[in-house]
Parts: C-alpha cells; structure tokens; sequence
C-alpha cells in the first residue's frame, strides 16, 4: 500500500513551489504496484484502505478530544460536483458527532459583509479537542470573488486597485492568520479536490439523468463552469500562494471519488496521529479519589468489585 511519504511527494504543495495543475492528474488512480490492477480490485482496494483510515481516524479523535488542547480545522475546496460533500459524508461517518462541526458557506450576509473577510470564518473555527470542517472557506474570497471581481463592488471596502497587489494581501492574510490559528493549536489541513472538466460534465449529465439526482443540478453550477479557465489559474495562484509550512495545499485527485476518500481520510488519520497525543493519564491522588468516589457508590471498603 501506498504509504504517507509518497501521498506527501505526490499530492502535497511544498510552500514557495510554483504549482502547476496540468501537472496534477485529476484521474489518478494509483500508480507503481497498482498499474496491474483492475478497476475494481483498485476501488477494493482503495475502500479497504478508507475503513482502516476510518478506524484510526476514530481512535485519534478520541485523543483529539480526551486531550482538549488541538483542535483540528479541514478546508475543503473544489470546482462543483467534485465531490466535497460526499468526501464530508465518508470521512466523518466514523466519527463521534459530538467531536466534529462542519459548515457551509454560501454569499456572504449583510451582516457578514459588514465586517472584514475573516470574521464570519473566525466565528466559526472548532473549540480545542474538535474536528471543524469547513465546506468552502475564506478561500472563496480568492476564488469566486476573483472570478468575478464585480462581487467585490458590494463589500463596502476602503477605495484602491483590485490588482495583483490587492490579492497577494489577501493571501498575506490568509497566511498570517493560518499562522497564528497553527500556534495556537490548531492544526489546518486543507483540501483542494482536483476534477477534471470533462468529469464534471458527466456528473452534471447524471444529475439531469437519474430522477434522484435531479435535486442536486443547479443552473448556477452550470454558469460557473462557463468560466472553469478562470477557476483553474485563480486556484493555482492560491496553491503557489497559500501553501505554507505550517498550513500545506493537498491537491487531491477527484476523477475518482473512492481515490479521492481514501486519500483525504488518510492524509487527515495520519497527521492527527503525528499531534504524537496520549489518552489522559491519571495521578496517584486522583486515583485515590476514585476509589473513594466509588466506596462511596457501593459502601464496599476494600473498593472491589460486587457483583450486583
Ligand atoms: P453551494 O455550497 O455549492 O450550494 O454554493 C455556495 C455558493 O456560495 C457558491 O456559488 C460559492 O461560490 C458562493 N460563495 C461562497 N463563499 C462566497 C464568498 N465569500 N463570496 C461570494 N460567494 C461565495
Ligand atoms: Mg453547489
């Protein structure tokens, strides 16, 4: 199997490296030992790998909890139908709920716009022990609003230059204030899911086709993908900009939604587990108190167990 140094060489943005997406192959499917496979001994393979993430995704989120010092915060961003939802649904479907948060965000309220880009995401980051999710992100405010700079016109900044000035500030924000999140404790993995155009046709076109999809087709969708080239030079100058040591890109291949979930699922068991964190031990004096909270239970002196 596929072991976490090579999913880093493969599909982890070293910070300062000058990205370039037509490098990233959206329909990866393994490569080395895996060429030999068919498609559906490697989709075997990658659902087994997924449940051995799941299950020590779940052990280190107990840890994560049990700790309450870190906290974990996923950014997950992608072109439509890449499949963000459907990677939140199976990545967190062994987890804890208790332990986990995720939110979505959409255009700004007033009220959000009212404030500077960073506050609504800010009232949203996970509390120390918990794993937030974010589906889209202040990334957004260096995607959609690039796309389509005429949103800026509505969020009531101070008057300058839209330039290549205003956006390498934003990124210098979004890196300062990933730095002062990873100091305190919060370790960011973040996400862009890599698809294809020509898949995201297909998945638009089953969801016009298949009765119970027809829910998920938006005509807006459709509009966006009118500017995919605008898309794909806005997200590659947020990877070559915004990958940092203290807060890397993960460009994962999206062709392949059961490569795309292992993948994330096991990039993210793996660097909670690296946190090095151990279950909470007791001292000799709390335990103490135990005993004698349970004496106190059971009115048994020597403190063993009765059977009841
Ligand atoms: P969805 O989550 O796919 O239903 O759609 C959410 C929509 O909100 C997408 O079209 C995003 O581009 C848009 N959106 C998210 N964040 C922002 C933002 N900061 N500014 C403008 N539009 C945004
Ligand atoms: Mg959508």
């Amino acid at each position: 199997m596929m072991t976490f140094k090579d999913a880093e060489r493969l599909f982890r943005v070293r910070p300062g490296s000058r990205v370039r997406l037509k490098d990233h192959d959206p329909s990866w499917a393994g490569g080395g030992e895996f060429k030999e496979l068919r498609s559906d001994e490697l989709k075997a393979r990658a659902k087994s790998f997924l449940a051995k993430s799941l299950a020590e995704l779940a052990e280190a989120q107990e840890r994560l909890y049990a700790n309450d010092v870190y906290s974990v915060l996923i950014v997950l961003q992608a072109m439509d139908a890449a499949g963000k939802d459907g990677t939140i649904k199976h990545v967190m479907s062994g987890i804890n709920p208790q332990g986990c948060q995720v939110f979505s965000f959409k255009k700004p309220s007033d009220e959000e716009l009212d404030h500077n880009f960073l506050w609504r995401y800010t009232r949203a980051l996970p509390e120390r022990g918990r794993i937030g999710i974010f589906n889209r992100s202040y990334y957004e405010d260096v995607l959609v609003v690039r796309v389509h700079p005429q949103i800026l016109e509505h969020c009531k900044l101070p008057p300058g230059k839209r330039g290549q000035t205003f956006w390498q500030e934003r990124f210098d924000d979004i890196n300062r204030f990933e730095r002062h999140l990873e100091r305190n404790g919060t370790l960011i993995l973040k996400f862009f899911l890599n698809l294809s155009k020509k898949e995201q046709k297909q998945r638009f076109v089953e969801r016009l086709d298949n009765p119970d999809k027809n829910w998920k087709f938006s005509l807006a969708d459709l509009k966006e993908r009118e500017h995919w080239g605008a898309y794909q030079d806005a997200f590659q100058e947020m990877l070559r900009h915004t990958s940092t040591k203290w807060a890397p890109w993960w460009v994962i291949p999206a062709d392949h939604k059961w490569v795309t979930r292992a993948l994330v699922s096991g990039v993210i068991a793996h660097r909670i587990d690296d946190l090095g964190l151990k279950r909470p031990t007791i001292t000799a004096e709390q335990k103490k108190a135990l005993a004698g909270a349970r004496q106190q239970l059971t009115g048994d002196k020597n403190g063993a167990r009765r059977r009841e």
